[in-house]
């Protein structure tokens, strides 16, 4: 069976690259019927954080990313880790390294002079244990083969080859007893049985270092997939204004988890041209060989018109839940939120068919239902102002007075008052509507107008437009 996992280091929040390396695991753990494990490494006790900790279990909820059982924290494996190095201490694939901070700095001076990339040049790699200095706590590392090749035949990369010349004699464990990252990695994938490892193609090097040290213990490596990173538009680094946020920063832009989970699918993986997927289409499609070569390019248009189609293609009940469970993400949300009750909720719900269809994310879609949330008097806007002249201000007066008369109070019924109000005054709609909308709403665009209207309900429009009066 398919293990994979996800594996972040809690230094920071679960920014858009790791979301997609998340959902990449989760996918293919679904799609083969396995698992998708958990685990934190935060091993760098000095830069983790519980608070990076919280986001990123947060974010992949979000997301809809479920890991099967327990998270694993690696720093609880310590002593695991460090049997392991004393094994292979044990079976001389290690050695006690005694060399002095000034020492290595010598080695690594001399080796950038000549240009040779295996820093480390063996002191003690051979040597007699019994020549080490008194007191002073050895680092362990791994007796790296010094000849031949280190190969990686990668599901995405291809085979990918490094001599061994050019590799160190990695540390195990240091100085202090803690087990380093290389090892960690190597003894956690094993332990907890990973068959697929999927990871950004930052880790290819890693993925070269760990090989030697399964090699040393004598354990099969898991299937390796380095993907590109993603770049900016421009193909350079990917930049915070270029998309590199946090998965929570994307929450609070109005992006909805399913339009998320599809735009990132899509950076870096291809299914055909397809670019539209069902969570169920994605994980029934999604396969190694799908994932390309070249660094994705993030693309914010793409994301927004994606997130565009999840909104319109949405019920329109889910979608109140999701304006509502916006606000507690976005500025002044919360005086939003101490608006919303029973009418305000079913209002919404009887707008949403035409709020959805002009907008892009939830926060355009809260945007554009401001005008249920107005306050008497409205505030207008000067373009609005502009429409509210005193010859409009006594035509909606006299409108008003039509209206007055309407019932039962519905979007069909306040059209037809409008249109026999036009006729008999010889008036073009669109010249009754306009000063109607600013008065309504405050602003010169809004849902069309019947919808507002019926939204607003007999009581509030009649208000709302006697506090235009001329
Ligand atoms: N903890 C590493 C990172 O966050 C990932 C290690 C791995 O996937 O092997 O970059």
């Amino acid at each position: 069976p398919v293990v994979t996992r996800f594996a972040p280091s809690p230094t920071g929040f679960l920014h858009i690259g790791g979301a997609r390396t998340a959902l990449f695991n989760w996918l293919y753990a679904r799609k083969l019927g396995g698992k998708m494990l958990l685990r934190i490494e935060d091993t760098d006790r000095e830069r983790s954080t519980k608070e990076a900790i919280a986001a990123i279990l947060d974010g992949l909820k979000w997301l809809e990313l479920d890991w099967d059982g327990e998270v694993i924290y690696q720093f609880s494996r310590a002593a695991r880790h460090r049997e392991v190095a004393e094994q292979l201490l044990a079976s001389g694939k290690a050695y006690r390294c005694y060399a002095t901070p000034d020492e290595l700095d010598d080695m690594r001076k001399k080796a950038r002079a000549e240009g040779r990339t295996r820093l480390y040049n063996g002191l003690w790699r051979d040597r007699d244990p019994s020549e080490a200095p008194l007191g002073v706590p050895p680092a362990i590392r791994l007796k790296a083969p010094l000849t031949g090749e280190t190969v990686i035949e990668d599901q995405v990369q291809g085979r990918v080859v490094w001599q061994n010349e050019t590799l160190d004699d990695l540390i195990l464990l240091r100085a202090d007893g803690n087990p380093t990252y290389m090892l960690a990695v190597v003894v956690d994938d094993h332990d907890m049985g990973v068959t697929h490892v999927i990871r950004g193609d930052d880790h290819l090097i890693n993925a070269a270092r760990q090989k030697q040290i399964y090699d040393a213990l004598g354990w099969d490596i898991p299937n390796m997939s380095h993907i590109p990173l993603i770049h900016g538009p421009d193909g350079s680094k990917l930049s915070k204004r270029h998309g590199a946020l946090g998965v929570e920063a994307y929450r609070a832009l109005g992006y909805l988890p399913a339009a998320l989970r599809n735009y990132l699918v899509r950076l870096g993986w291809s299914h055909g041209d397809q670019e539209i997927f069902s969570t169920d289409e994605m994980i029934a499609a999604f396969d190694l060989s799908g994932i390309g070569r070249s660094a994705a390019r993030f693309d914010f248009a793409k994301l927004e018109n994606l997130n565009g189609h999840y909104i319109r293609h949405a019920d329109d009940q889910s979608l109140v839940t999701m304006f509502e469970g916006v606000l507690d993400y976005v500025p002044n949300g919360s005086d939003l939120k101490a608006k919303l009750n029973d009418t305000t909720r079913a209002q919404l719900l009887q707008a949403m068919p035409s709020l959805k269809e002009r907008a892009k994310t939830l926060i355009e879609l809260i945007d554009g239902s401001y005008f249920i949330f107005a306050d008497r008097p409205l505030e207008i806007e000067p373009k609005a102002a502009a429409v509210l002249t005193d010859e409009n201000r006594t035509l909606i007066a006299r409108l008003r007075a039509a209206l007055e008369a309407v019932d039962p109070w519905t979007s069909e019924t306040t059209e037809a008052a409008m249109r026999a109000f036009t006729e008999a005054n010889n008036l073009k709609l669109g010249a009754v509507a306009q000063p109607l909308r600013a008065a309504l709403t405050g602003r010169t665009t809004s849902p069309g107008i019947f919808d507002v209207l019926s939204v607003l309900g007999k009581q509030e429009c009649l208000a709302r437009l006697a506090d235009q009066a001329p």
